[in-house]
């Protein structure tokens, strides 16, 4: 029932509701953007039609130097000075002061019809009809386009309405019709307000579903994030995972300034003996024992510039570039002896739990980009050797 009422304020709202001022169904958490993002725009919108006007009032001029050049004087004087001051403090107005900025443009604006309204009273027949119909055609215009609430658009037209009748009614305008003239008047003004309402509630709805589709378009953007996130890294370790150590070796390896002439080395590491580890520790430590391992490869690896990745299991990968094999070498033991000193106190065991870890090292002959599998094979086999030969080494590859 709710939804199907919520539904209806956001599509499909009823004929009148725009009229009535039945808020849109605004979630509570956008409703202060909402007004943030109305009064933004209205902002704008009260710039833009101060700027209307100001042109409206200049260009006008020319129109009264044409129709009336006896009065031109008295009616350039009057409109300049009761409509620039205020048209020129919208501009200046700053943001915070959007209420008083909206009193002054739609003051402003009120002068500008009425001193248009008045100049008009000069005006022989028929000139006199037509730019009487010219201010009621521009009313309509304007109307729907000021940034106003509802209260704003019937304020502005009493203000408009009010002293354009007594004006109309005391200079007999459009030829002695001030009647026919002032039902005109009142047709425009009625419709354009119609139009001028709907138009601001339209406007409403148009900010808040680009709110809403804002805030959907965020919430996509994270969760793909995090499904990126889940796809490149261990989620044990926090370390990238094999697929993304792939790319990111393509990446950096195919970046020539990167490795600045300097040779690919690759290092994979396997934790000694570590099922008997998890055996006597149990598989929580083990789970802690990964997790601390990962970190000091992280740590070395950034510290020479390359990226540790857990390849699977107790096995882990280290890319690298390095001047030469020596620097491999030192490396790769500095990465073993790091390990070897790890102490992982055990609360269950009132003991601490240490590891070791054998290393196999591949190193890039030649020039040219490295392929990976082939570092891959080589560094495995020298792992293998590394076992054999008792563990808790290091071992090149030949
Ligand atoms: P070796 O010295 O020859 O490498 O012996 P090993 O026991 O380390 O090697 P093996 O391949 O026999 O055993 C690897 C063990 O690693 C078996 C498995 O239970 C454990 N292991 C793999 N992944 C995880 C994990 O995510 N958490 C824990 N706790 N143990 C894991
Ligand atoms: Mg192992
Ligand atoms: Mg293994």
């Amino acid at each position: 029932m709710k939804r199907a009422q919520e539904q209806n304020d956001s599509g499909n709202a009823g004929m009148l509701d725009w009229w009535k001022g039945k808020t849109l169904s605004c979630p509570a958490h956008l409703r202060a953007r909402l007004e943030r993002a109305v009064d933004d725009r209205h902002y704008r919108e009260a710039r833009f039609l101060a700027v209307l006007g100001v042109a409206i009032t200049l260009v006008s001029l020319s129109v009264d130097l044409v129709t009336i050049p006896e009065h031109f004087a008295l009616v350039a004087v009057l409109r300049l000075s009761v409509t620039l001051p205020f048209l020129v403090a919208v501009l200046a107005m700053p943001r915070k002061r959007l209420a008083l900025q909206k009193l002054f443009l739609g003051a402003g604006l009120t002068a500008v019809s009425l001193t248009l309204l008045f100049a008009s009273g000069f005006a022989p027949p028929p000139a006199d009809a037509f730019m009487a119909m010219g201010v009621a055609l521009m009313l309509g215009l304007t109307l729907p386009l000021l940034p106003f609430r509802r209260r704003g658009v019937l304020l502005f037209i009493a203000a408009v309405f009010v002293p354009a009748g007594f004006l109309v009614i005391y200079q007999q305008k459009v030829d002695g019709h001030a009647v026919t003239f002032l039902l005109i008047l009142t047709l425009v003004a009625t419709a354009a307000g119609i139009l001028a309402r709907r138009m601001r509630w339209l406007e409403r709805r148009t900010i808040l579903f680009a709110l809403e589709a804002e805030d959907h378009v965020r919430e996509l953007r994270m969760k793909n994030e995090r499904l990126t996130e889940l796809s490149t890294q261990d989620p044990l370790t926090g370390l990238a995972n094999r697929r993304h150590a792939s790319e990111v070796f393509q990446r950096h390896y195919s970046d020539e300034s990167s490795s600045d002439g300097r040779r690919a080395a690759l290092l994979m590491i396997d934790i000694d003996h570590f099922k008997a580890f998890n055996d006597d520790w149990g598989h929580q430590a083990g789970d802690d024992c990964l997790r601390a391992v990962a970190e000091q490869l992280r740590v070395t690896a950034e510290t020479h510039g390359g990226l540790a990745a857990r390849f699977g299991g107790e096995e882990f990968v280290v890319f690298l570039s390095v001047a030469g094999i020596r620097e491999a070498k030192s490396v790769a033991e500095d990465v073993r002896m790091a390990i070897e000193r790890l102490e992982m106190p055990r609360a269950d065991h009132d003991a601490i739990a240490i590891c070791t870890t054998s290393v196999g090292i591949a190193v890039r002959e030649g020039k040219g980009f490295p392929d990976m599998r082939s570092l891959l094979g080589r560094a495995d086999v020298a792992l293998y050797r590394a076992k054999a030969a008792g563990r808790n080494r290091c071992v090149l590859a030949a």
